[in-house]
């Protein structure tokens, strides 16, 4: 039978050298399930990249089997445009159940392309259309995709200095990373310099801002390296923006469907914005992406925006089971107290490792920082950034059969993305493996 090497440079000889996953995580998976991978070596990992944070039941849950084999049976059409059927309803109705009461009566939602970034394009559109207005407020960090528009408006400059002509009247504000704040200050004193900071850069009319069409950002900055926004700032960010008339886009890509504690992550601040947009999760495993938006912001002509893949249905019955399920069993609870106690057991392990930053989360969105405390520290009391480190540690993890992802601003952030059905047990033997890759 065929060995991981093998099937990794096969596939790496003719797929185009942007492969980014297999590089780090040099597997060949032969089967799933559960928050468990197999590969062709029949050695077994812990899954806690879990789709770079898709797979909220882990890999092939039943009722998501469930409902995609009832699609199969029953012969419902598996591809249909935008056009009416029993299968949207379900899911739009599942949907519409979960949001927050107050906001669902007045939402309207767009089904869009098969990706998250694809969503976010739409409802920059949205935004647009509904202001008249051109300019986008987004923030340094954050990531929205890698199309065009979504990378124009997300911080990481590596790929992006190679992509001329991103779209233009693109302000990129501090966002509230307590660990390494832009003002030098970290925690509470440090997230409310920097909204009012911006409150100044709106209202001053030398900032060389235009009114703007939106302001996106994410709540806990998934990519950007798993940095939670204090809840205080994103109540201070929705007031900023309703005061001044700026439609709030909060991408839940990433955070949607109960990752961080609650259904939808804007809920932990008591705030609704304009528009959210979510995909990963949503689709219970498939490629579905949707525009949630108050609609008052629903000055679409019909036909205003298109695409051909706005209708797998296939995905919309597994989308429906997995809200459901969540739902039912009270995984966003889950996720919030099994995501407190990895962040407890992950702090005891920083207290005897120098070289661990910063630990931070929120439910099972979580980041541990790796530094190089033998360097000086930079002005704002950290230590730098230590990517080396970040990527032997996940290479050791990876070795003791636990899988995560590597990522943030410099690459020194471990994260933490695992299935929300993850055990007490199963988080224990992360931790284990963990503490042990570590030492
Ligand atoms: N927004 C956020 C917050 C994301 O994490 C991602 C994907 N990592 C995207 C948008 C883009 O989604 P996609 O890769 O499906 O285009």
């Amino acid at each position: 039978s065929i060995s991981n090497k093998q099937l990794l440079r096969q596939q790496e000889k003719r797929e185009s050298n942007a492969r980014s996953y297999p590089r780090r995580i040099p597997l060949a998976i032969k089967k799933a399930e559960g928050v468990y991978i197999t590969d062709v070596e029949d050695r077994t990992y812990i899954d806690c990249l879990a789709g770079a944070g898709t797979l909220a039941l882990g890999h092939n849950h039943p009722v998501v089997i469930e409902a995609m084999e009832k699609v199969i049976h029953d012969r419902l059409p598996l591809h249909t445009l935008d056009l009416t059927t029993t299968v949207k309803e379900q899911f739009v109705d599942e949907l519409f159940s979960s949001l927050p009461e107050g906001f669902r009566e007045r939402s309207k939602v767009q089904f869009c392309g098969p990706t998250g970034g694809d969503a976010i394009e739409a409802a920059l559109k949205l935004a647009k259309t509904a202001t008249g207005r051109q300019s986008i407020l987004t923030f340094q960090g954050g990531y929205h995709g890698a199309t065009h528009g979504t990378m124009s408006i997300s911080g990481n400059l590596s790929p992006k200095r190679k992509v001329q002509g991103l779209i233009p009247d693109t302000h990129f504000l501090p966002y509230p990373y307590t660990y390494r704040c832009p003002f030098g200050k970290g925690g509470e004193e440090g997230h409310q310099i920097s909204s009012t900071y911006i409150e100044n850069l709106l209202d001053d009319p030398e900032s060389g801002i235009l009114p703007p069409a939106a302001m996106i950002f994410e709540t806990v900055q998934g990519e950007g390296g798993s940095i939670p926004a204090p809840v205080e700032w994103l109540k201070e960010m929705r007031r900023i923006t309703k005061e001044r008339g700026i439609p709030l886009i909060i991408d839940e890509v990433q955070t949607g469907i109960g990752r961080t504690g609650k259904m939808f992550s804007f809920e932990h601040a008591g705030i609704v914005p304009d528009a959210f947009v979510l995909s990963k999760a949503i689709g219970g495993s498939l490629p579905l992406s949707v525009v949630v938006y108050d609609e008052s912001l629903d000055t679409w002509e019909p036909g205003a925006h298109i695409g051909t893949f706005r209708g797998n249905q296939m995905a919309m019955a597994a989308g429906t089971a997995t809200l459901k399920h969540v739902k039912e069993n009270l995984l966003d609870v889950h996720a919030e107290k099994l995501g407190a106690h990895l962040l407890q057991s992950l702090k005891q392990i920083q207290q005897n490792v120098p070289e661990i930053g910063d630990v931070r989360g929120r439910g099972l969105m979580i980041g541990v920082e790796m530094v190089d405390p033998s360097l000086p520290q930079n002005r704002s009391g950290s230590y730098p950034a230590h990517p080396e480190l970040a990527s032997q540690i996940q290479r050791e993890c990876f070795n003791r059969g636990l899988i995560m992802e590597v990522g943030g601003r410099n690459g020194a952030v471990i994260r933490l993305l695992p299935p929300l059905i993850l055990t007490d047990e199963q988080a224990y033997e992360v931790i284990r493996i963990f503490d042990e890759a570590v030492r």
